[in-house]
């Protein structure tokens, strides 16, 4: 699915955060958002998602206004750095949810939710965890998990929030190629918030640079490190190498 942002602003209590934002992400293409603390990456994932509203602006998906559409009409698969799995159930369980919880109507039957579970563990290699709780696994295997859960709804994006940014140098750069292989076999567009330069340009096709509320470059690795497009990209790239 293809997704049109144009001219999208957003305020809280007066303070924009968002100053005009105009982005296109084409389908199945998988792009990061890269900026310091506070640039406004995390609002702008979370009016796609439909947890927070613009003030101004168009956001368009695939030829539908999304704005018109309520969160649950998105199918968005969401995962947040914080890992939100429910300590109260087993990884199956958890990857089930988004699927169990339907209405009646279009809750798909249960040994059909079983397979699809089945199908992601193997997906994304925690075959051996389905039976566990998330406190018996590690950061980087409830990510996994989380992503899993994510998928289970087929979404028809999937929005990343800096959801390595937990987890230790090592295990963050296993999960960068394992997430880049989901990508890759699973084809969904997806957008990706970190503040780490290496995870952005390592994972992204292209890379998207934020500045307090404004795009302020979108490219690939060279054309940023070698043409940073203004003084606040080429201090953001020098401070943070
Ligand atoms: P980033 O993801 O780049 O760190 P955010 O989008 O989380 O940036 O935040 C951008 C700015 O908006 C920050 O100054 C933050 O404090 C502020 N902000 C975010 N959400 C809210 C909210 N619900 N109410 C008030 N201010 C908010």
């Amino acid at each position: 699915m293809s997704i049109s942002i144009e001219n999208m602003t957003k305020s809280f209590g007066g303070t924009p955060v968002l100053r005009g934002i105009d982005l296109t992400v084409e389908s199945g293409e998988l792009v990061a958002l890269l900026g310091p603390s506070g640039s406004g990456k995390t609002t702008l994932l979370k009016i796609i998602a439909g947890l927070e509203w613009p003030d101004a602006g168009a956001l368009d998906v695939h030829g539908t206004d999304w704005l018109r559409l309520a969160a649950q009409d998105r199918r968005i698969g969401f995962v947040f750095q914080h890992y939100a799995l429910f300590p109260h159930m087993s990884v199956r369980d958890n990857i089930a949810f988004g699927l169990s919880v339907r209405p009646r109507a279009t809750r798909p039957p249960k040994a059909q939710i079983a397979a699809k579970v089945d199908e992601l563990l193997q997906f994304l290699q925690i075959t051996h965890l389905g039976e566990r709780y998330p406190v018996q696994l590690s950061g980087g295997q409830r990510q996994r998990v989380a992503l899993g859960r994510a998928l289970a709804i087929e979404p028809s994006i999937l929005l990343l929030d800096e959801p390595f940014g937990a987890l230790d140098a090592a295990v963050r750069r296993d999960l960068r190629a394992w997430l880049r292989d989901v990508h890759d076999q699973t084809g969904s567009t997806t957008i990706f918030v970190t503040h780490d330069q290496e995870e952005a340009f390592e994972l992204a096709d292209r890379v998207v640079v934020m500045g307090d509320g404004r795009i302020e470059q979108i490219g690939n690795a060279d054309q940023i490190h070698d043409h940073p497009a203004s003084p606040f990209v080429a201090r953001f790239m020098g401070a943070t190498v």
